[in-house]
């Protein structure tokens, strides 16, 4: 399995320059190679490989006049070529326009690969061909074969590394059951056994803190110091109650996955939903398209599938025993019901679970 790992790096004034200079080397080989493919498609009618373009490169360098491309990483101008080839299969396929020249704004990056041990983590540091040792900041633990790197500059002038690791598979598994879930505001989740989550309104818990922190903020002077200071306190709060709230998320995802081979959930477009002001704030404060996120890849890690039903099938207002449709149920304050066919006492989102979880796995099943 490979893993990306990002963190910001620090170089120093030296080591600056030779990064420019790579990026700035990488973007050179992209545009010359794709004039060159433009131009023998145009002359000649024939399509380069990317194998010729990198044969091409290596002769390159012998010129008089490209003699400073030795001084760059030549796996880094390799990928850059890569990069290319990619670009135009892309364009092949149909999924992209045609590979456009690279300018100094567009592409302040490089990619390099991991040989004979050249990028390594080494006390604090990470090493990287040509560049050396390079301080960090963020990168997460890992284990595993560092397969490549990537540096890049962002707008705002920092400077990040990515490295693309080659980490032993885990297997992980799944009890085999199978549930549907209700999503709503009164509860987070009913599922189809009956259990209720209860929604934790991390945001509404906190909100009084948040809206005193902001009004601080709003007296003082914008650009003081004390402003600065105020709007990180502000942010800092923020960051809190979002974690919080991605907290509980992954706690309730990961139980869901681990217990069940299928779960089905109705595909609430939320977006849309934002739209209705209100019920936006207790809908974001819940975070759905998160909890569905994390659900889809977490049972997708354990060989399980999330299944989403279409919004339009009436879950809530159709009787799970009998199938019967009782428009009645449509109103959001009819907490309970009993059903007219059949005389059924429902409980409203249990009974939308268990409709929920019939509907998936009629949808798995065809
Ligand atoms: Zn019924």
């Amino acid at each position: 399995m490979q893993k990306g790992y990002t963190a910001r790096i620090y170089p120093n004034k030296d080591q600056q320059l030779v990064l420019k200079k790579e990026f700035g080397a990488c973007r050179y080989v992209y545009n010359y190679y794709l004039a060159k493919r433009i131009q023998a498609y145009k002359q000649d009618n024939i399509s380069l490989s990317c194998y010729q373009t990198q044969k091409m490169l290596t002769s390159l360098k012998k010129d008089s006049e490209h003699t400073w491309l030795s001084d760059i990483d030549s796996m880094a101008l390799q990928e850059s070529l890569k990069d290319l080839d990619r670009a135009y299969q892309n364009f092949f396929k149909g999924n992209t326009r045609f590979p456009k020249f690279h300018s100094k704004r567009s592409r302040q990056s490089f990619r390099t690969r991991n040989q004979g041990n050249g990028i390594r983590i080494a006390d604090n540091t990470v090493r990287i061909p040509k560049v050396g040792f390079l301080k960090y900041k963020g990168l997460k633990d890992f284990d595993g074969r560092i397969l490549n790197a990537s540096v890049s500059l962002s707008a705002s002038g920092k400077y990040y590394i990515s490295l693309c690791v080659e980490s032993k598979d885990t297997v992980l598994t799944n009890n085999g059951s199978t549930v549907g879930l209700d999503v709503g505001i009164h509860e987070f989740c009913t599922d189809s056994n009956g259990n209720k989550i209860v929604n934790p309104r991390t945001y509404h818990k906190h909100e009084k803190k948040l809206i005193r922190e902001q009004r601080k903020l709003s007296r003082k002077k914008k650009g003081s110091a004390n402003y600065c200071k105020q709007r990180i306190r502000l942010a800092v709060q923020h960051e809190k109650v979002a974690n919080i709230r991605k907290d509980f998320l992954h706690k309730e995802s990961f139980k869901l996955a681990n217990e069940n081979q299928v779960v089905c959930v109705e595909d609430l477009n939320v977006k849309g939903m934002l739209g209705n002001h209100h019920l936006a704030k207790s809908i974001s404060d819940v975070g759905w398209s998160e909890f569905f996120r994390q659900l889809e890849y977490k049972t997708a890690e354990r060989k399980g599938v999330l299944i989403k039903v279409p919004t339009f099938y009436p879950s809530t207002q159709t009787c799970s025993c009998c199938g019967y449709q009782n428009p009645c149920v449509k109103k959001l304050t009819v907490r309970e019901w009993t059903c007219p066919n059949c005389n059924t006492h429902h409980d409203r989102d249990f009974n939308a679970a268990k409709n929920i979880l019939n509907k998936g796995l009629e949808i798995l099943a065809s």
